[in-house]
């Protein structure tokens, strides 16, 4: 049962088929033996989500029941959780029990998800390798051939990517502010649906940089990821950004094709040093979609090499304004000491980890007086520069295609230690983040170490229908099967 699409599971429970018991179940089980190696939970709740399942069974007999009724999902430990612990993988909330739910577990639970438990991630979703968790790593679950290094599983949404390429959990909910659900899905072999930004309300999802966080789902496949998308998705007045618009049917965009689309092939995105397997794929990705009926064209995004200068500007500032809450005096953990400022700084200092630290410390800088306008503001323009980039090539097509990354998972051992490499990581995911439109991830390939690999689609503003449409055709044409080394086999 851990090896069936989402879409298939909710089919099996209205007929009645499989039971959401056994469902539940057999996933606890999963978590349990693979949790050791992979880590990709922090906390687990399989009592609460064996109660919910029985529940669900109760519904589903009566033939009633939400879009995701009985679906064992992840969520990762961004979200509040109301009485589950919510740490966003920092000491600083390590002991932090939410008194409310965000909007979004919010939507699922009223669509009859259940939750198996929160994934890990990296310290307050900065990063892309979920190795900078204070709860420890996550170990991607595939392995290279003949080799038993652990990889990363990208990040920062790693625990939800690892959760579900291991056969955890049926789908996973992820945040992406500059590639967060993007990479990591296409490190770990899955599908990975960043929404256009005000499509999913924030609220009571913890903030790493406003203006760009969105929330998506993160699943095996397109068709499971429309369903959570749909569940997830819609206006909520407590979020000022999030737009009041109706949520569609996503699932029925599925099968629309492709014919006489536009498919646009962002010149800048041919990076000089990128890996000719990558490449390849990319030229397999336009080729899959000019046989469905497609055209692909060459465009230009002329801002594209400053996109991640900028986002690594404005995401840190937004970051150290959202992070100052954390002082020990209203929130989370605190360490005495003699004065006021004595305690904020060794409580910080304590509950922060490194590269936390690091992004509020340039965060700060970059909005400190005289370099207010020299490095926030101007980023800010740039920002807007980007934005039109997106525009314009949107005139003339309708999605790009490019690759999600510029290399398959890493191991461990082989995290740069120049937080300016690991951030060139997101240079393929960061502009579309920047301009607010949406994106998915797929997989489309290994790479000759039998690594997965992802292509990524980019949309217009709220036209995820179109991504969900053309990612389709090249999923139908990838047929992308292989399951990773580690994969939980239980109960089927
Ligand atoms: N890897 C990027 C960063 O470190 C993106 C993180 C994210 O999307 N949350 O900021």
């Amino acid at each position: 049962m851990t090896d069936m699409t989402l879409a298939a599971a909710r089919r099996a429970l209205a007929a009645r088929e499989i039971s959401a018991v056994e469902l539940v179940d057999s996933h606890n089980k999963a978590i349990e033996s693979l949790n050791g190696d992979v880590n990709a939970f922090i906390t687990t709740t399989p009592e609460q989500a064996r109660e919910a399942a029985k529940a669900a069974d109760t519904l589903l007999a009566k033939g009633e029941g939400g879009l995701l009724c009985g679906i064992p999902l992840g969520v990762k430990d961004l979200f509040c959780t109301n009485g589950v612990r919510t740490t966003a993988a920092s000491n600083i909330l390590r002991d932090f029990v939410p008194p409310y739910e965000s909007a979004v577990t919010a939507n699922l639970l009223s669509e009859g998800a259940i939750f198996l438990g929160k994934t890990n991630l990296d310290e307050f979703a900065m990063g892309s390798t979920n190795l900078t968790s204070a709860f420890g790593g996550v170990t991607n679950p595939w392995r290279r051939s003949g080799s038993d290094a652990k990889l990363v599983p990208g990040g920062s949404s790693g625990g939800s990517a690892a959760a579900v390429a291991a056969g955890m959990v049926l789908g996973a909910t992820g945040t992406d502010t500059g590639g967060s659900i993007r990479q990591p899905a296409a490190f770990c072999g899955i599908t990975g649906v960043k929404p256009t930004y005000g499509r999913c309300s924030r609220f009571g999802t913890i903030a790493f940089a406003s203006s760009l966080d969105q929330a998506g789902p993160m699943a095996r496949n397109l068709e499971d990821c429309a369903w959570m998308l749909e569940a997830m998705a819609g206006f909520d007045k407590r979020d000022s950004t999030s737009v009041d618009r109706p949520v569609p049917r996503y699932a029925d965009a599925l099968e629309r094709g492709v014919k006489g689309m536009k498919v646009g092939i962002p010149r800048e995105y041919r990076a000089p040093n990128m890996p000719r397997e990558i490449e390849a794929l990319w030229e397999q990705g336009i080729a899959w979609l000019r046989e469905a009926g497609a055209e692909p064209v060459e465009v230009s995004l002329p801002h594209t090499k400053y996109g991640l200068p900028t986002y690594y500007i404005v995401a840190l500032a937004e970051a150290s304004s959202n992070l100052a809450r954390y002082d020990g005096v209203r929130f989370g953990e605190r360490v005495k000491a003699d004065s006021l400022d004595a305690l904020y700084e060794a409580t910080r200092h304590a509950g922060f980890g490194e590269e936390v630290r690091r992004r509020i410390l340039m965060g700060t800088y970059v909005l400190s007086s005289g370099y207010y306008d020299a490095y926030y503001l101007r980023a800010q323009k740039v920002r807007t520069m980007i934005q039109r980039d997106f525009l314009s090539a949107f005139e003339k097509v309708d999605v790009l295609l490019t690759p999600t990354a510029p290399s398959a998972a890493f191991a461990h051992d082989e995290k740069p230690t120049d937080p300016v490499q690991v951030y060139l990581n997101d240079v393929f995911t960061v502009p579309a983040s920047m301009a607010g439109v949406p994106a998915l991830s797929l997989p489309a390939g290994l790479d000759a170490q039998g690594l997965p690999l992802g292509l990524q689609l980019i949309g217009r503003y709220f036209d995820e229908e179109t991504l969900f449409a053309a990612g389709r055709v090249m999923e139908k044409a990838a047929g992308f099967s292989t399951r990773p080394a580690l994969f939980a086999e239980f109960g089927a």
